[in-house]
């Protein structure tokens, strides 16, 4: 730890140091860190929530259809495509109250640029998607943070203070906790004034949406993507749906910065997607019982857990540390997440792959964690 707290020192100054003149007036960002994409071949990877099972059929297929000849023009206006029509019609909402973005992460930020202006702190959960204080510090948004408490839940008392917006995924990350419905309806209820963002990134594996409640509340972003449950990550589709006027706020935003930004396949790949709803609930269904098997595998092996309803598992061995795990388990090409972070050091967030995937993943523990 000690250690580590120095690196982060020597990290801050090197970043910040200011050499030549001009670096200055240099905007300063501490990035975001994303997890590893080992460059190599049979790497167990549960280390970014990817699902492991491929996109719909009919994704594939589009993609041997795609047409360099179209790929001279720009594409087109998101909302104005296929995509936006499939999102809108699996969602019973309009397009005016559909926003797609270059992954969620596109989505997030441009929400942050556009509806955190008050000059108030924002609040999120001091643990949580580690995304929102990149993009607080990088458009100098204040912002506070609130402790979840002993059990990691968000405490729904502490976002009912005055505040200059709101911000939390649901289920939560990394710990996969699901806020029930009706509290997080009395946080958007308790913050009319400003705008209350929910990540809805993993909430296909069992949650309950919140998205009915637009049109309830007009202050209430709902942001979901296509990276997790619809296993496109790699094509960078998130979306955010709302009242129409968050809607025309973001696009102003959003066409103030780059017109043209998802892409022709990305467009075309998405819209193949949403359209095959058995598939999509098949794999979701697929995850969900996975995850079932390894909470038993993993209580068996000595571990503890909050119950997740995301497509990981965020859990800590009652025995062994976390990080010796960590780096055992990368030793043996089974990649997990670990956070040399507060709180949560002794925590390991273990992606659900394939039952093949994570038999490997018990064979592995059991040798690790076993006496
Ligand atoms: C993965 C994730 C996102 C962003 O994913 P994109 O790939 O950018 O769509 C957003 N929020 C949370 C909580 C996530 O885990």
């Amino acid at each position: 730890m000690e250690q580590a707290g120095l690196e982060l020192v020597a990290e801050f100054e090197e970043r910040f140091s200011t050499e030549m003149g001009w670096e200055e007036n240099v905007r300063k960002a501490v990035p975001y860190t994303p997890g590893e994409q080992p460059d190599k071949e049979g790497v167990v990877k549960l280390n970014t929530n990817e699902c492991p099972y491929p996109p719909a059929p009919g994704v594939e297929r589009m993609a041997a259809r795609l047409e360099g000849d179209r790929m001279r023009l720009y594409p087109a206006f998101p909302e104005e495509t296929e995509l936006a029509r499939e999102i809108a019609r699996f969602y019973k909402i309009e397009r005016e109250e559909l926003f797609i973005g270059v992954g969620s992460d596109d989505v997030l930020s441009l929400a942050f640029m556009t509806f955190f202006q008050s000059g108030k702190p924002v609040f999120f959960p001091d643990i949580t998607y580690s995304f929102y204080d990149v993009w607080a510090d990088l458009y100098k948004i204040p912002y506070e943070t609130k402790a979840l408490d002993a059990d990691f839940a968000i405490r729904k008392e502490d976002y009912m203070q005055p505040n200059g917006g709101i911000v939390f995924p649901n289920p939560n990350a990394p710990t996969g906790i699901l806020m029930e419905i009706g509290q997080v309806e009395e946080i958007i209820a308790a913050n009319k004034d400003v705008v209350v963002i929910v990540d809805e990134a993993y909430i296909d594996f069992g949650g309950t949406s919140c998205l009915p409640l637009i049109h309830k509340y007009d202050n209430l972003l709902v942001v979901q993507t296509f990276s997790k449950s619809r296993a496109m990550a790699g094509m960078r589709i998130g979306y955010a749906m709302g009242n129409r006027r968050l809607i025309k706020y973001l696009n102003d935003v959003k066409y103030s910065v780059n017109s043209y930004t998802l892409n022709y396949a990305a467009l075309q790949l998405g819209a193949e997607s949403v359209k095959d709803r058995a598939y999509f609930e098949e794999s979701c269904g697929k995850i969900i019982r996975t995850r079932d098997t390894a909470e038993k595998r993993l209580t068996e092996l000595g571990f503890v857990f909050p119950k997740s309803y995301g497509n990981f598992i965020f859990a800590r061995h009652k025995k062994v540390a976390a990080e010796d795990i960590f780096r055992k388990l990368k030793e043996n090409d089974i990649y997990v997440r670990w956070w040399n972070k507060k709180r949560i050091d002794n925590y390991l967030r273990i992606t659900v792959g394939t039952d093949e995937q994570m038999e490997r993943l018990y064979g592995a523990l059991e040798r690790i964690c076993g006496q």
